[in-house]
Protein backbone atom coordinates (compact mmCIF):
# COMPACT_ATOMS: atom_id res chain seq x y z
CA UNK A 1 0.00 0.00 0.00
CA UNK A 2 1.38 3.65 -1.10
CA UNK A 3 0.77 6.31 2.00
CA UNK A 4 2.30 8.88 0.80
CA UNK A 5 -0.46 10.62 -1.26
CA UNK A 6 -0.92 14.41 -0.56
CA UNK A 7 -4.67 15.69 -0.02
CA UNK A 8 -5.12 18.87 -1.89
CA UNK A 9 -7.96 20.65 -0.75
CA UNK A 10 -10.75 18.17 1.75
CA UNK A 11 -14.03 20.29 2.20
CA UNK A 12 -14.13 20.36 6.13
CA UNK A 13 -12.17 17.47 6.43
CA UNK A 14 -13.83 15.23 4.19
CA UNK A 15 -12.76 13.57 1.44
CA UNK A 16 -13.97 12.36 -1.89
CA UNK A 17 -13.37 8.25 -1.68
CA UNK A 18 -13.70 5.86 -4.90
CA UNK A 19 -14.02 2.57 -5.43
CA UNK A 20 -13.77 0.81 -8.69
CA UNK A 21 -13.54 -2.02 -9.51
CA UNK A 22 -15.26 -5.17 -11.74
CA UNK A 23 -18.38 -6.72 -11.17
CA UNK A 24 -18.68 -8.88 -8.19
CA UNK A 25 -15.59 -7.66 -6.26
CA UNK A 26 -17.55 -6.60 -3.36
CA UNK A 27 -17.67 -2.86 -3.99
CA UNK A 28 -21.25 -2.63 -3.01
CA UNK A 29 -21.13 -4.25 0.41
CA UNK A 30 -17.33 -2.92 1.37
CA UNK A 31 -18.81 1.02 0.37
CA UNK A 32 -21.78 0.86 2.31
CA UNK A 33 -19.96 -0.21 5.02
CA UNK A 34 -17.34 2.19 4.65
CA UNK A 35 -19.80 4.89 4.11
CA UNK A 36 -21.50 3.96 7.30
CA UNK A 37 -18.44 3.90 9.70
CA UNK A 38 -17.17 7.97 8.88
CA UNK A 39 -20.74 8.97 8.64
CA UNK A 40 -20.52 9.80 4.85
CA UNK A 41 -22.77 9.67 1.63
CA UNK A 42 -22.86 6.66 -0.64
CA UNK A 43 -23.12 6.51 -4.21
CA UNK A 44 -23.93 3.66 -6.20
CA UNK A 45 -22.83 4.67 -9.75
CA UNK A 46 -23.23 1.75 -11.75
CA UNK A 47 -27.25 2.21 -10.40
CA UNK A 48 -27.70 5.67 -12.62
CA UNK A 49 -26.47 3.91 -15.63
CA UNK A 50 -28.59 0.64 -14.85
CA UNK A 51 -31.65 3.85 -14.49
CA UNK A 52 -30.98 5.30 -17.65
CA UNK A 53 -31.05 1.59 -19.48
CA UNK A 54 -34.19 0.60 -17.66
CA UNK A 55 -35.48 4.42 -19.33
CA UNK A 56 -34.22 3.49 -22.38
CA UNK A 57 -36.20 -0.33 -22.41
CA UNK A 58 -39.24 1.42 -21.12
CA UNK A 59 -39.24 4.01 -23.96
CA UNK A 60 -38.09 1.51 -27.10
CA UNK A 61 -34.51 3.26 -27.25
CA UNK A 62 -31.71 1.59 -28.67
CA UNK A 63 -28.55 1.48 -27.00
CA UNK A 64 -26.76 2.38 -30.51
CA UNK A 65 -29.77 5.47 -30.87
CA UNK A 66 -27.55 8.27 -29.35
CA UNK A 67 -30.05 11.13 -30.24
CA UNK A 68 -32.74 8.60 -28.94
CA UNK A 69 -30.87 8.47 -25.93
CA UNK A 70 -29.93 12.42 -25.43
CA UNK A 71 -33.76 13.25 -25.63
CA UNK A 72 -33.56 10.63 -23.19
CA UNK A 73 -31.41 11.65 -20.57
CA UNK A 74 -32.37 15.05 -20.98
CA UNK A 75 -35.91 14.40 -20.01
CA UNK A 76 -35.54 12.12 -17.42
CA UNK A 77 -34.57 12.58 -13.76
CA UNK A 78 -32.89 10.04 -11.27
CA UNK A 79 -32.28 10.75 -7.77
CA UNK A 80 -31.26 8.59 -4.52
CA UNK A 81 -33.50 9.31 -1.84
CA UNK A 82 -32.57 7.91 1.94
CA UNK A 83 -35.78 6.60 3.37
CA UNK A 84 -36.26 3.72 6.35
CA UNK A 85 -35.73 1.26 3.64
CA UNK A 86 -32.54 2.08 2.93
CA UNK A 87 -31.10 4.18 -0.16
CA UNK A 88 -34.01 4.06 -3.03
CA UNK A 89 -33.19 5.36 -6.75
CA UNK A 90 -36.08 7.61 -7.96
CA UNK A 91 -36.57 7.79 -11.95
CA UNK A 92 -38.96 10.67 -12.11
CA UNK A 93 -40.14 10.12 -9.02
CA UNK A 94 -41.04 6.45 -9.33
CA UNK A 95 -38.78 4.09 -7.06
CA UNK A 96 -37.10 1.96 -9.68
CA UNK A 97 -34.41 0.66 -6.84
CA UNK A 98 -35.41 -3.01 -7.09
CA UNK A 99 -36.37 -3.00 -11.23
CA UNK A 100 -32.83 -2.10 -12.53
CA UNK A 101 -31.33 -5.80 -11.15
CA UNK A 102 -32.56 -7.74 -13.67
CA UNK A 103 -30.11 -9.63 -15.95
CA UNK A 104 -31.66 -8.11 -19.06
CA UNK A 105 -30.59 -4.40 -17.59
CA UNK A 106 -27.35 -4.92 -16.56
CA UNK A 107 -26.59 -6.16 -19.86
CA UNK A 108 -28.33 -3.33 -21.34
CA UNK A 109 -26.65 -0.84 -18.42
CA UNK A 110 -23.32 -2.22 -19.74
CA UNK A 111 -24.35 -1.27 -23.61
CA UNK A 112 -25.84 2.00 -23.01
CA UNK A 113 -22.34 3.12 -20.84
CA UNK A 114 -20.30 2.84 -23.08
CA UNK A 115 -22.19 5.56 -25.55
CA UNK A 116 -20.16 9.40 -25.20
CA UNK A 117 -23.89 10.78 -24.51
CA UNK A 118 -24.98 9.00 -21.68
CA UNK A 119 -21.60 9.60 -19.82
CA UNK A 120 -21.08 12.81 -20.77
CA UNK A 121 -24.80 13.03 -18.63
CA UNK A 122 -23.73 11.23 -15.80
CA UNK A 123 -20.63 12.52 -15.19
CA UNK A 124 -22.21 16.06 -14.72
CA UNK A 125 -24.71 14.63 -12.21
CA UNK A 126 -21.85 12.77 -10.67
CA UNK A 127 -19.71 15.67 -10.12
CA UNK A 128 -22.40 18.15 -8.74
CA UNK A 129 -23.11 14.96 -6.17
CA UNK A 130 -19.27 14.90 -5.00
CA UNK A 131 -19.36 18.77 -4.87
CA UNK A 132 -19.92 18.67 -0.70
CA UNK A 133 -17.02 15.74 -0.25
CA UNK A 134 -17.67 13.66 2.85
CA UNK A 135 -18.60 10.66 0.08
CA UNK A 136 -17.79 7.56 -1.13
CA UNK A 137 -18.51 6.66 -4.51
CA UNK A 138 -18.40 3.56 -6.26
CA UNK A 139 -18.04 2.50 -10.21
CA UNK A 140 -15.76 1.93 -12.84
CA UNK A 141 -14.46 4.96 -13.93
CA UNK A 142 -14.65 7.08 -10.58
CA UNK A 143 -10.92 7.58 -9.70
CA UNK A 144 -9.57 7.64 -13.26
CA UNK A 145 -12.42 10.45 -15.06
CA UNK A 146 -14.83 11.51 -12.63
CA UNK A 147 -13.14 12.52 -9.62
CA UNK A 148 -9.56 12.26 -11.41
CA UNK A 149 -8.59 14.32 -7.87
CA UNK A 150 -9.96 12.38 -5.09
CA UNK A 151 -8.31 12.17 -2.13
CA UNK A 152 -8.57 8.57 -1.59
CA UNK A 153 -9.07 6.28 -4.32
CA UNK A 154 -9.12 2.13 -4.09
CA UNK A 155 -9.55 0.00 -6.96
CA UNK A 156 -11.16 -3.70 -5.47
CA UNK A 157 -10.99 -6.90 -7.52
CA UNK A 158 -11.82 -10.45 -7.34
CA UNK A 159 -10.81 -13.50 -8.81
CA UNK A 160 -13.04 -14.02 -11.89
CA UNK A 161 -15.01 -17.26 -9.80
CA UNK A 162 -15.23 -15.75 -6.92
CA UNK A 163 -16.65 -12.62 -8.54
CA UNK A 164 -19.51 -14.79 -10.36
CA UNK A 165 -20.35 -16.88 -7.15
CA UNK A 166 -21.02 -13.67 -5.00
CA UNK A 167 -23.10 -12.78 -7.92
CA UNK A 168 -24.81 -15.95 -8.00
CA UNK A 169 -25.68 -16.22 -4.00
CA UNK A 170 -26.79 -12.61 -4.33
CA UNK A 171 -29.20 -12.80 -6.71
CA UNK A 172 -30.02 -16.52 -6.85
CA UNK A 173 -33.44 -16.20 -5.13
CA UNK A 174 -34.79 -13.93 -7.71
CA UNK A 175 -33.45 -15.63 -10.98
CA UNK A 176 -33.94 -18.59 -13.26
CA UNK A 177 -29.99 -18.02 -13.83
CA UNK A 178 -27.41 -20.69 -13.14
CA UNK A 179 -24.22 -20.11 -11.71
CA UNK A 180 -22.72 -20.41 -15.23
CA UNK A 181 -25.05 -17.83 -16.92
CA UNK A 182 -23.94 -15.63 -14.05
CA UNK A 183 -20.37 -16.05 -15.21
CA UNK A 184 -21.07 -16.28 -18.59
CA UNK A 185 -22.45 -12.27 -18.30
CA UNK A 186 -20.27 -11.26 -16.28
CA UNK A 187 -17.18 -12.36 -18.58
CA UNK A 188 -19.62 -10.26 -21.02
CA UNK A 189 -19.92 -7.31 -19.10
CA UNK A 190 -16.16 -7.22 -17.91
CA UNK A 191 -15.70 -7.27 -21.81
CA UNK A 192 -17.39 -4.69 -22.74
CA UNK A 193 -16.26 -2.53 -19.54
CA UNK A 194 -12.79 -2.75 -19.61
CA UNK A 195 -12.38 -2.73 -23.94
CA UNK A 196 -14.78 0.26 -24.12
CA UNK A 197 -13.35 3.67 -25.53
CA UNK A 198 -14.87 5.62 -23.14
CA UNK A 199 -14.05 5.49 -19.60
CA UNK A 200 -12.55 1.78 -19.42
CA UNK A 201 -13.07 -0.05 -15.91
CA UNK A 202 -9.12 -0.01 -14.91
CA UNK A 203 -7.33 1.50 -11.98
CA UNK A 204 -6.36 5.19 -11.38
CA UNK A 205 -2.63 5.08 -11.30
CA UNK A 206 -2.87 6.48 -7.55
CA UNK A 207 -5.07 4.14 -6.63
CA UNK A 208 -4.74 1.43 -3.90
CA UNK A 209 -5.35 -2.04 -5.24
CA UNK A 210 -7.27 -4.72 -2.91
CA UNK A 211 -7.94 -7.79 -4.09
CA UNK A 212 -10.80 -9.03 -1.94
CA UNK A 213 -10.81 -12.98 -3.50
CA UNK A 214 -9.98 -14.22 0.28
CA UNK A 215 -11.10 -11.36 2.29
CA UNK A 216 -14.05 -10.27 4.01
CA UNK A 217 -15.82 -7.16 3.95
CA UNK A 218 -15.08 -6.23 7.27
CA UNK A 219 -11.36 -7.30 6.63
CA UNK A 220 -11.53 -5.34 3.28
CA UNK A 221 -13.11 -2.21 5.24
CA UNK A 222 -10.18 -2.38 8.09
CA UNK A 223 -7.60 -2.29 5.10
CA UNK A 224 -9.31 0.76 3.78
CA UNK A 225 -9.51 2.32 7.32
CA UNK A 226 -6.29 2.36 7.63
CA UNK A 227 -5.37 3.93 4.75
CA UNK A 228 -7.22 6.67 5.24
CA UNK A 229 -6.23 7.02 8.30
CA UNK A 230 -2.42 6.86 7.19
CA UNK A 231 -3.33 9.73 4.96
CA UNK A 232 -5.05 11.64 7.33
CA UNK A 233 -1.85 11.53 9.80
CA UNK A 234 0.36 12.07 6.48
CA UNK A 235 -1.19 15.56 6.20
CA UNK A 236 -1.46 16.68 9.69
O1 LIG B 1 -21.90 -1.49 -10.85
P1 LIG B 1 -22.98 -2.11 -11.69
O2 LIG B 1 -22.69 -3.53 -12.05
O3 LIG B 1 -24.33 -1.92 -11.14
O4 LIG B 1 -22.93 -1.26 -13.06
C1 LIG B 1 -23.73 -1.58 -14.18
C2 LIG B 1 -23.00 -1.19 -15.45
O5 LIG B 1 -22.89 0.23 -15.51
C3 LIG B 1 -21.55 -1.70 -15.54
O6 LIG B 1 -21.46 -2.98 -16.13
C4 LIG B 1 -20.89 -0.65 -16.40
O7 LIG B 1 -21.06 -0.93 -17.76
C5 LIG B 1 -21.67 0.62 -16.11
N1 LIG B 1 -20.94 1.55 -15.24
C6 LIG B 1 -20.03 2.40 -15.84
N2 LIG B 1 -19.41 3.34 -15.09
C7 LIG B 1 -19.64 3.44 -13.78
C8 LIG B 1 -20.53 2.56 -13.14
C9 LIG B 1 -21.17 1.59 -13.90
O8 LIG B 1 -19.78 2.32 -17.05
N3 LIG B 1 -19.03 4.39 -13.08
Amino acid sequence: MEYSRKITDPVCGKFVITIDGPAGAGKTTVSKELSKRLDYKYVDTGALYRGIALAADLQNVAPEDDAGLERLCNSIELKFVSTDNGQRLLLNHSDITDKIRTPKISMLASAVSARAVVRTHLLDLQRKMGREKGAVFEGRDMGTVVFPDAEIKFFLDASQDKRALRRYEEIKTKTSQSYKDVKQDMQKRDKNDSTRELAPLKSAEDAVVIDSTDFTVDKVVELMLSHIENIKKTNK
